[in-house]
């Protein structure tokens, strides 16, 4: 037998909320070693014991291999004697280290609570709000720092003798746990009717049953309130949906455990990685054949957002309801999550037959976080509980505190301090005045938080948006405008650490372009500070403006015009055709746009309720199988222009031939994926640049992502892709403020 050695090391520098201690956890299983690794005070501290070899190894990959965001100063390793350690675990925090650490994000209910939760004997039994040092609430119950207790939402709650005893107990996992309580001292449940009067008996059963009737019961969760009823359940869900006025968007529904999770979904390791972690964001995943879902739940998609529970209350409820549970965010449309119990009754009385409530106030609200794996790798579509406001790290610092204020749909703001990157919660469609308040309010709670002044205000170009507006009124602060596009590559460029230049292409909806077209589907030669355009995708008008996002069927005519007049498509628009290409609209390069032509025209989708809706079924339509790809040709001038009019003709050729849809649709995402890689191939040869970034909403599309990382790193390109903020809008503020930060250093 191989002699048993030991070593303690201690890892300086960016090393917390950054993944460093899974990093270790998962190196040191790989390599059959044994021990635990810890955050303490200044860092990260590991005990580690095996064979010298695969000790050598562990050292050597611990820098090598280190998380993306970590930034490691320091290592010291002193040798010991082997502990005995069987297996290797990630260890509760060094309680010393908590003074100094920033807020972080809210944490789903650990295995040691949950075990207490059970267990009839614990009196924390069966409490619903039963947390401790490694989970509970954190982000959203803080009401200013530092962060203890008398500056969070449980600060009304005295603690009893028995709870105190723990917090002051440096041996007891509660030690120092701010939130901690018990039914004794704790926050407490109630079921109100829709009128806001007690119902009796025990709330949790009561809530079930009244689930089970087919009622709509709202449950106050961490962020925010929560809409459920069962979701196999069609007669609830279908009243759901009509109370919520929510058309088409599927709803999240959450599962007991990956067991519950594989009835409905294929659950990949990436998937079950990604269910369980601490952050429990809603994951979209492929929706098995015949899962037991109402059709109501999520219309037409193959897809399903799932999630697992992240709260002990959630514990209880799916524990008695014994089945998968739709749990939608608790607001009317688009405007914010409700999140006070008051306001929750007013706005979600015609929704809600029901409240579960309780009296620990939710200070900042935040949606679930949904992400979505692509081929292995994580890819963020919003990003908020469970995430913010822990900072990503700039590889530069900023010389002086930034704002960024991000664009409109899907809105984040993001505050720089040196190399922090403090990117808000999702918070919502900048379209209202409820939305606009909400954000105003997250940016002072967050400059509160972080001890934050900024100096500089980055925002978007679109002077119509809420959010450059919002810049524009700040008093006494430098502004810098930053073009959308040139955003969203630098956003992609700071999720990677990487400065660029790259060859950069942005495919989203639409934004302002300088030269006064809508852009959207834009390669662009990007760093931080600055960028040019390349190439584009071929302009197209967009018939009546605006009412073309909401109508995809005004695209489809835009690029068929008086071609194919036996199409369906036509066929359905037949009386509006001629008038609606006469009416002329803006020129736009969007291949936001380019998806809804295609939509249309195959007939997924005429009228769309939600952004990127048309784009979003025209992947689900798809047949991923299909490996044929429609030509686009380039057209070579001062800027590549990608003839994407060839792609829709070539689908309309083939429909009209008799090609079934699903096949076309998947010859489209592989024709604009080649073009993509073509277009990238012609810029490197005058450019000189070896390196892609992809950023944009468009790709969200994991069948675009795929083909398109595939063709490019065959042809020999480094691809930088989104990982940690969302390549559509959400991630913009990010971009800002790494522009900003770069030109200030400038
Ligand atoms: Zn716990
Ligand atoms: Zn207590």
């Amino acid at each position: 037998m191989t002699a048993l050695k030991r070593v303690d090391v201690h890892v300086e520098g960016i090393v917390q909320g950054v993944g460093f201690r899974p990093f270790v956890h998962s190196l040191a299983s790989r390599l059959g070693l044994a021990g635990q690794v810890r955050n303490d005070v200044d860092g990260v501290h590991i005990e580690v014991e095996g064979a010298h070899t695969e000790l050598e190894e562990f050292l050597t990959a611990l820098e090598r291999d280190a998380p993306a965001l970590s930034e490691i100063e320091a290592v010291t390793v002193v040798s010991g004697t082997p502990a005995g350690h069987t297996g290797f675990t990630i260890a509760a925090s060094d309680p010393r280290g908590r003074p100094h650490a920033l807020v972080s994000a809210d944490s789903a209910t650990c295995d040691d609570c949950l075990r207490e939760l059970a267990d009839p004997a614990d009196r924390r039994h069966r409490y619903p709000f039963i947390n401790c040092t490694d989970c509970g609430p954190r982000f959203t119950i803080v009401r200013g720092v530092p962060y203890d207790r008398p500056r969070t939402t449980m600060a009304g709650f005295a603690m009893c003798a028995a709870c105190a005893a723990e917090y002051h107990d440096p041996g007891d996992r509660r030690f120092h746990a701010q939130p901690t309580c018990c039914p004794a001292c704790g926050p407490r449940l109630r079921l109100l009717d829709a009128r806001g009067a007690d119902l009796c008996g025990d709330p949790v059963s009561c809530a079930v049953h009244l689930m089970r009737g087919g009622r709509v019961v709202a449950v106050k969760g961490l962020g925010g309130f929560h809409l459920a009823v069962p979701a196999a359940h069609e007669e609830a869900a279908a009243a759901l949906r009509g109370r919520k006025h929510r058309e088409d968007k599927p709803f999240a529904v959450m599962v007991a455990d990956l067991a519950q999770a594989r009835l409905l979904c294929q659950v990949d390791d990436t998937a079950a990685g990604l269910l369980t972690s601490r952050a429990r964001p809603i994951v979209l995943l492929p929706r098995l054949p015949g899962a037991p879902v109402a059709p109501s739940v999520a219309p037409a998609n193959r897809s399903l957002g799932l999630m697992l529970p992240y709260t002990p209350l959630h514990h209880l409820l799916l524990a008695e309801l014994a089945e998968p549970m739709v749990l939608t965010s608790g607001n009317v449309c688009d405007e914010p999550i409700a999140h006070e119990d008051a306001d929750a009754l007013t706005r979600l009385g015609g929704i809600a037959d029901a409240f579960l409530i309780h009296d620990r106030a939710i200070h900042v609200r935040a949606d679930d976080s949904v992400v979505r794996p692509i081929s292995g790798e994580v890819s963020v579509l919003r990003r908020a509980r469970g995430y913010a406001p822990e900072p990503l790290t700039l590889r530069r610092p900023a010389p002086r505190p930034v704002l960024a204020c991000g664009a409109e749909l899907k809105s984040t703001f993001c505050l720089v301090k040196e190399r922090r990157a403090f990117v808000s919660q999702h918070i919502g469609d900048l379209e209202n005045h409820e939305t606009l308040r909400s954000f105003a309010e997250a940016v002072d709670h967050f400059r509160r938080l972080f001890d934050l002044r900024p100096q500089i205000v980055a925002h978007d170009l679109d002077p119509a948006y809420l959010s450059t507006r919002y810049a524009m009124e700040l008093p006494g602060v430098e502004l810098t405008g930053v073009q959308h596009h040139h955003a969203h590559i630098a956003s992609c460029l700071a999720d990677n650490g990487d400065p660029g230049p790259v060859i950069g292409v942005a495919f989203d909806g639409l934004g302002h372009g300088p030269d006064g077209t809508l852009w959207g589907g834009e390669f662009l030669r990007a760093d931080l500070t600055s960028f040019d355009r390349l190439g584009h995708l071929a302009h197209v008008p967009m018939p009546g403006g605006a009412t073309a996002v909401r109508q995809p069927w005004r695209m489809a005519a835009a690029y068929l015009r008086h071609d194919h007049p036996g199409l369906d498509v036509v066929r359905r628009h037949a009386d509006r055709w001629s008038d609606v290409l006469a009416g002329g609209g803006p020129l736009t390069s969007s291949a936001g746009r380019l998806f809804d032509a295609v939509a249309a025209l195959l007939g997924v989708r005429d009228t769309s309720t939600y952004e990127g809706q048309a784009a979003i079924e025209l992947e689900q339509h798809a047949d991923p199988a299909e490996t044929g790809a429609y030509p686009a040709s380039l057209g070579h001038g001062d800027l590549v222009v990608v003839q994407v009019a060839d792609l829709v003709r070539a689908a309309a050729a083939d429909l009209a031939a008799g090609a079934g849809t699903h096949a076309i649709a998947g010859r489209f995402h592989n024709g604009l994926a080649d073009a993509v890689a073509r277009t990238c191939t012609v810029l490197r040869d005058t450019t000189g640049l070896t390196a892609v970034a992809l950023s944009g909403g468009v790709f969200q599309n994991v069948l675009l992502v795929e083909r398109t990382v595939r063709l490019l790193r065959a042809a020999g390109f480094r691809v930088l892709r989104h990982v940690r903020v969302p390549a559509n809008d959400g991630g913009i503020s990010l971009g800002q403020a790494a522009v900003a930060a770069a030109r200030d250093r400038a």
